[in-house]
């Protein structure tokens, strides 16, 4: 099976084309694209009445959604409209998953969640993040407008465009990956490849393809789903470090952990060799490099080392358990799982 319920509207300026009809509008904000200007310009295309929620924390927690909830169900919209990063929409799609009763509109200012389009939003509690998942909380209009993520700083660039990366790998190494799903992985692949670095670098054009790279790795995660490099991210929320830098952190080691299962090995050499590459292993210090590049080598100076050993147990205990590895194409243990997380730390993050 492969589905996809989202229309999407892309282009510079495609945010004009948003002619929502309804009762009244809830519209979920950072306060960035509040400063530029986008969600006035949003607000203003709509014709319906509606309200602000600004100030939306980053890596929201399942207590921040209560709040939200609680408003939707006083002004009772029939429309939500997220505009921001992943965590934007993913608060969004959180409150609706409690509220139920609105249509969803999601605007992304970053490329990398790919929230946009999937069914899921994550959450933390604790620190530890889960995903909520429904059919009803996926959007049915994204809306990817070039001139969004033109805003974003270069660190964001490397984080979002780390984790879309992270998206089209696993989704493309997924047990329950097919040639639908793998359609979208390896081309979302290709382009962060050529522009991921471009991007990084204030390119326009870069920026735009990064967009549509991060939405299609979207599509490909709503089917295929993820990892072990997402149940192991997951797990370092506790460090209150941003989703792409943990991803990024575990991601070329977990590659390393799958390559000994044969058909993972094999899916990894096609994705190389697709890119030129050679083999597994030479994608795999590809992703290295492009890593350094981004200005993301030493990942470990944003860790604390004895904060870290203290918790490695619990993160890796907590991510044996996690139901999102059955998608991983090598099953993994607790002891296993602290090995990897250990490597990352002494070996390859340095
Ligand atoms: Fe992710």
């Amino acid at each position: 099976m492969f589905q996809l319920k989202t229309k999407i509207v892309f282009g510079r300026e495609s945010i004009k084309k948003l002619h929502l009809k309804g009762r009244k509008a809830a519209i979920f904000s950072s306060n960035s694209m509040i400063k530029y200007g986008f969600t006035q310009e949003v607000a203003d295309t709509i014709d319906m009445p509606y309200f602000i929620m600004k100030d939306i924390k980053s890596e929201p927690e399942e207590k921040d959604i209560e709040k939200y909830v609680e408003i939707l169900k006083r002004e009772e919209p029939d429309a939500i409209i997220a505009i921001g990063g992943g965590s934007v929409i993913d608060t969004a799609k959180a409150s609706l998953y409690h509220y139920k009763k609105a249509k969803l509109v999601a605007i992304p200012s970053t490329s990398g969640s790919g929230s946009e389009v999937t069914m899921a939003a994550v959450l933390a509690k604790n620190g530890v993040k889960y995903s909520l998942v429904a059919d009803y909380i996926a959007p049915i209009i994204a809306i990817l407008d070039s001139r969004l993520p033109e805003k974003m700083p270069a660190k964001l660039v490397a984080y979002t465009g780390m984790d879309a990366l992270a998206h089209a790998i696993e989704s493309y190494v997924s047990n329950i990956a097919s040639p639908f799903s793998q359609a979208f992985s390896i081309k979302a692949i290709k382009i962060i490849f050529e522009n991921l670095l471009s991007s990084f670098n204030g390119s326009q054009k870069a920026r735009e393809t990064m967009h549509y790279a991060s939405c299609m790795a979207g599509i490909a995660i709503l089917n295929a789903r993820v990892g072990i490099c997402h149940v192991m991210a997951h797990k370092m929320g506790i460090f209150k470090i941003p989703h792409g830098l943990a991803i990024s952190f575990l991601l070329d080691e977990t590659m390393k952990y799958n390559m000994k299962d044969e058909i993972a090995k094999k899916r990894y050499n096609k994705i190389a060799k697709e890119l030129g590459l050679k083999n597994a292993h030479m994608l795999v210090e590809e992703i290295k490099r492009l890593k350094e590049k981004i200005g993301m080598k030493s990942i470990v100076s944003h860790i604390d080392e004895n904060d870290f050993n203290n918790k490695l147990d619990l993160m890796a205990k907590e991510a044996a358990k996690d139901a999102l590895l059955r998608f991983n194409p090598r099953k993994a243990s607790m002891k296993e799982i602290k090995k990897i997380y250990e490597k990352a730390y002494y070996e390859n993050n340095q």
